[in-house]
């Protein structure tokens, strides 16, 4: 019988060193392996039944795709209980080694046609009802939304961030606060819009269960998201983080450009809990090239600025900054993680993904090897500024579904 990562961690046979290769069919470093899927995408094929529960015909419009790189993948369940937000639909796809199958009963990730780790797709209720278009989960527990799918860079020509695909679809959609909070109290409170459909069950069996229903999802937190606004401000947010607020309990993160102090401290007081700022690229080259408006707007300093005082407003480990790998060298994006966490955040390291339709779509992929460096170097940086990426309560890196961080504290790479 096939051995999986799981049955070989219970073996002890896990070995921080080894690479995605032959060898690592059989013997996978979970943090490695996780990384090249975020590298590489998964593809599947046509001819299975299932293909297009998981192989969208066009990416989801409406802000379903959100802002940046993250909203445009398939959430896969892997075996050791974390998520992994997958790309499914690009076209670098053809040449991705990943495969996923299911096989007498077994949801499996194939490479170069070798099984290498269990996984399924929980698709839950709420999805088939008009909520869908407000909320969405995200990794295993994590109502996302985005406020808006419009973005004052995108509106204006040569500004927007190159990568992103906020504004696929050309409808204009804003959800008003008291819609947001009505879907996120329906969803938290009927627990039969949370009952899940586990893909490998559904069709596992000879014949397709259309009904099989096995878990219910449990929320964990709220992630907020949106294009930039106009006057740069943070007050959408707070709008709908105000109303959420009167129905829920959950923790809230939020995503936004850096604002000052003042807009800082009303955010907090209309109950946010933890707060991104997505420099997203650290070397000045490469911010005017692939973040041109966002970059006039709010040079790197200002993040710093407003990362530091964040920390003091929402705590120890309630701050975040995604970054790219793949669209600088790996060194300046080290250099800006350190950056980062010296101002009292938490590096989020992403592997760039090239999505059809953004100015970006032909970009080579990142490299497995650099990607390794930048985690590697991150899990340093962690410790040396005593960061615990564990103790943030809401937000991307808690949900941990688009980076392989809890892989790597746990495991190393
Ligand atoms: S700021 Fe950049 S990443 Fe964010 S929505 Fe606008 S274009 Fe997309």
């Amino acid at each position: 019988m096939t051995k999986s990562f799981v049955d070989l961690k219970s073996e002890n046979i896990l070995k921080e060193e080894c690479k995605i290769s032959e060898k690592d069919v059989h013997t996978p470093n979970i943090a490695r392996l996780k990384t090249d899927l975020l590298c590489r995408g998964i593809r599947v094929s046509a001819s299975e039944p299932y293909y297009r529960e998981l192989v969208p015909a066009k990416y989801g419009t409406g802000g379903k795709s959100r802002a940046g790189i993250a909203g445009s993948g398939r959430n896969f369940l892997l075996e050791h209980g974390e998520p992994a937000n997958l790309g499914v639909r690009q076209s670098f796809l053809e040449s991705s080694p990943y495969e996923f199958r299911i096989i007498e009963g077994e949801g499996w990730i194939l490479r170069e046609g070798e099984k290498v780790l269990r996984a399924t797709v929980r698709t839950p209720a709420w999805h088939s009802t008009a909520w869908y278009d407000q909320v969405q989960l995200h990794g295993n527990g994590s109502l996302a939304t985005a406020l808006t799918n419009t973005c004052v860079y995108k509106s204006r020509p040569g500004a927007g961030c190159k990568f992103c695909i906020i504004d696929i679809g050309g409808e204009v959609v804003r959800h008003p606060p008291e819609a947001l909070a009505r879907a996120i109290r329906e969803i938290e409170t009927r627990s039969e819009l949370r009952l899940a459909v586990d893909l490998v069950k559904k069709y596992g069996t000879p014949r397709p269960d259309q009904s099989a229903p096995s878990e219910t999802i449990e929320p964990v937190d709220i992630n907020i998201n949106s294009g930039s606004e106009p006057d740069g401000g943070t007050g959408l947010f707070a709008e709908a983080v105000a109303a959420i607020r009167k129905v829920s309990n959950l923790p809230i993160g939020i995503q936004v450009c850096p604002p000052g102090k003042p807009e800082l401290e009303r955010l907090r007081s209309a109950g946010v809990t933890e707060i991104s700022f997505n420099l997203e690229v650290y070397h000045e080259d490469y911010r005017r090239k692939v973040i041109p408006g966002k970059n006039r707007d709010h040079p790197r300093e200002k993040y710093f600025r407003a990362m530091a005082e964040a920390r003091e407003i929402f705590g120890e480990n309630q701050v975040e900054s995604w970054i790219i790998i793949g669209l600088e060298p790996a060194e300046e994006t080290v250099a800006g993680m350190e950056a980062i966490a010296r101002s009292g955040g938490i590096p989020l390291p992403k592997p760039f993904r090239p999505l059809l339709g953004s100015d970006f779509a032909d970009q080579p992929l990142p490299r497995l090897e650099d990607a390794v460096t930048v985690y590697r170097a991150w899990r340093e940086i962690i410790r040396k500024y005593k960061l615990d990426p564990l103790a943030t309560r809401a937000g991307c890196g808690r949900c941990n579904g688009c980076f392989p961080l809890r892989e790597v504290l746990e495991y190393g790479i």
